[in-house]
């Protein structure tokens, strides 16, 4: 579903992602860990077209992400093409960034609403059943500041998958939250991994890695140090800085 091959990024003189090889499989839960600044977030910005590479080749679903490649010459994509793309690719932040005049069901029917012109009522039926499916139905009515972290984290991941997306990426969808709400966040995430959705997870949560990751990369300085099984990798770390990072977050 995803496949990098020496991903570069760069902003200005800073290389950030020196050469990121690694392969996503359809319906795999993907984690990704790694110390603060090493390139994680840009990582996932690549795959959603929120931030171009500079070298090397990022694909989703078998298309080149943010080019196009005629003969041996690589081509940017228009915004509208990229706008296409991005419809496909549901994103989930840390920050909610929920729109705040709208109520919950409101900001599930938003995009296919806005985006993809469905009709209000479809819209609408689907939103109801996604509220539904993060355990939100009698919250749907309720503005973003009358929900708790966790629920407006629930109904940003409903937002999302209302776009139908082929692939879910997750930027530490946890780490806002007061630790009691976690666990209703991690729980919505493992109801969509048993659903089969693709999922690239970045997180501190080594418990969530454990039990619901397929695989997991350890990212250091721009660069994979170390991946494999979830259960592998985390209790018989092979590199120096995967058994240091871990001794600090396990
Ligand atoms: P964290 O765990 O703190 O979220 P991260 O692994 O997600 O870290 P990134 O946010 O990808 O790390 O940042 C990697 C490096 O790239 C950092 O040094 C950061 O300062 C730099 N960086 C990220 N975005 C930009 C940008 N738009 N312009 C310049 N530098 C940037
Ligand atoms: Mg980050």
């Amino acid at each position: 579903m995803v496949r990098a091959e020496g991903v570069h990024k760069s902003f200005g003189h800073i290389e950030v992602l020196k050469g990121i090889d690694l392969e996503v499989a359809p319906r795999e839960v993907f984690c990704l860990v790694g110390p603060s600044g090493s390139g994680k977030s840009t990582f996932l910005r690549c795959i959603n077209h929120l931030e171009k590479i500079n070298a090397g080749r990022l694909y989703v679903d078998g298309e080149l992400v943010g080019y196009r490649q005629k003969g041996d010459k690589l081509y940017e994509l228009r915004d509208r093409e990229v706008a296409l793309k991005r419809r496909d690719i549901g994103m989930v932040f840390q920050r909610f960034n929920l729109f705040p005049h709208m109520t919950a069901l409101e900001n599930v029917m938003e995009a296919p609403i806005q985006v993809k012109r469905e009709s209000k009522a479809v819209a609408r039926e689907r939103a109801v059943r996604l509220l539904d499916r993060v355990g939100l139905s009698d919250r749907a009515g309720n503005y973003p500041a009358q929900l708790s972290g966790g629920q407006q984290q629930r109904v940003a991941i409903a937002r999302a998958l209302a776009m139908e997306p082929k692939l879910m990426l997750f930027d530490e969808p946890t780490s806002a939250l007061d630790p009691e709400l976690v666990g209703e966040v991690l729980d919505v995430m493992r109801g969509l991994a048993e659903d089969g959705m693709t999922m690239i997870v970045v997180t501190h949560e080594m418990g969530f890695a454990r039990e619901v990751g397929d695989s997991l990369v350890f990212m250091d300085g721009g660069v994979v140090v170390e991946s494999g099984h979830p259960r592998d990798v985390l209790t018989n770390p092979q590199q120096d800085r995967t058994k240091a990072f871990l001794s600090k977050v396990l």
